[in-house]
């Protein structure tokens, strides 16, 4: 069998198990007991240094080889999300309503299967902690991680993660230094005055009203108070007001989100929404109450990991099947934190083509296992080259 030289090869049915185990087994963030127990028993077995109950669910596993100074973390996330899975595979997950539909079963394994392939190799010199975080979706599990002091405890030079990315062509590696992956800022807002009988709207101050005038008025953010080659996106996505046909309601209630790539457009766009708000209630009488709340940052990828990342690319697929010009995402990722914490590099691995509800977060969506040697090889390439380079040797007196 062409198996006993290519250790990659030879593991790859071993982590696609472990995948199909993970996928039929989801779990929600920050209740990944099962999942997270489920690698830390594995990379006991590799014979790692492990760490469990970081930032609640997350785990940490040590592989330290000679005595090199260098160190990086590899991350992957633990969570499903609440989605009924629809693809009838056999590994279909047997949670109702919960499902890996992100590919963090995939993403998870394939971790798993790098720690074994260092761990059976260990040719490198240095540390490579292997980061499982819980909680990716939707609360900030790596921000939790990081709180409880995961670089104080196990420092590293950078941090790298990678997504599978369906709709890329098949077994393309993507990143690029600068902004990949959007931050996410969410809003309420509150317009308050006095009700009134629809027929006698004199008699109140009609926050209705004022809301609509709002939503129109808070474009203004996007198409005049920035630079239209920067991305932002702000979007009103609930509005609720009044009780019955014939009352005009003393109150409008309205949900909404800001996506951007630049850092700095959070302050922005906090000041702008308060400042429009503000200006409108006074224009109609009533009064805005604005509840801005920071979500991720935007993932920000840092030049010298970026370069160390394409080079371990090059050698897992090819340099043709490298790219560095995909435009970011304004979707969003809590990877983000750890990136702005340490710097690294974040990659999209290509899936291949995805039809409609096969996307991520679909409820079709099914982790291509193709990919997964791709990743394994990328990921021991990486380590191998970054804390395989001897430290620049001192000229000794
Ligand atoms: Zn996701
Ligand atoms: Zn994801």
């Amino acid at each position: 069998m062409p198996h006993h030289n290519d250790p990659i090869a030879a593991l790859t049915p071993e982590v696609t198990a472990w995948r199909h185990h993970i996928h039929a087994n989801p779990e929600l963030g920050f209740q990944e007991r099962a999942t997270a127990a489920f690698v830390a028993a594995k990379l006991r077995e590799f014979g790692l240094e492990v760490h469990e109950g970081l930032g609640g669910t997350g785990v940490v596993g040590l592989l330290r080889a000679g005595t090199g100074p260098r160190a990086i973390g590899l991350r992957a996330e633990l969570d499903a999300l609440p989605i009924t899975e629809k693809t009838g595979l056999p590994y279909a997950s047997r949670r109702p309503g919960v499902m890996h539909a992100c590919g963090h079963d995939g993403h998870t394994a394939m971790l798993l299967g790098a720690a074994k392939l260092l761990a059976q190799a260990p040719d490198f010199d240095g540390t490579v902690v292997f980061i499982f975080q819980p909680a990716e979706e939707f609360v900030g599990g790596g921000i939790r991680m990081i709180g409880d002091g995961l670089f104080e405890r196990f420092p590293v030079e950078a941090v790298y993660a990678v997504h599978n990315w369906p709709g890329l062509d098949f077994g393309t590696i993507a990143t690029r230094p600068g902004p990949m992956m959007a931050a996410v800022d969410n809003f309420e807002l509150r317009f308050r005055g006095a009700g009134a009988h629809a027929a006698m709207p004199h008699l109140g101050d009609d926050p209705v009203l004022a809301a609509g005038a709002f939503i129109g008025a808070v474009q203004r953010v996007v198409s005049r108070s920035v630079d239209p080659q920067s991305a932002l996106v702000v979007s009103i996505t609930q509005i609720h007001a009044g009780t019955t046909g014939n009352i005009v309601p003393n109150e409008a209630w309205l949900q909404g989100t800001c996506r951007f790539l630049d850092p700095a457009f959070s302050d922005h766009c906090e000041r702008q929404i308060a400042t429009i708000a503000q200006g409108i209630a006074a224009a109609h009488g009533v009064t805005a109450e604005l509840d801005y709340r920071k979500g991720y940052p935007p993932v920000v990828n840092t030049e010298g990991p970026v370069a160390e990342a394409l080079r371990a690319a090059e050698e897992a697929v090819g340099a043709a099947q490298v790219r560095t010009d995909l435009a970011p995402s304004l979707g969003c990722e809590d990877f983000a934190y750890m990136i702005r914490a340490v710097g690294g590099a974040y990659a999209w691995i290509g899936a291949g083509p995805a039809g409609p509800g096969e996307g991520l977060h679909g409820d079709r969506y099914a982790f291509n296992d193709a990919i997964i040697p791709i990743v394994l090889r990328y990921w021991t390439s990486l380590v191998r080259q970054v804390a395989g380079r001897q430290p620049v040797s001192r000229c000794l007196p």
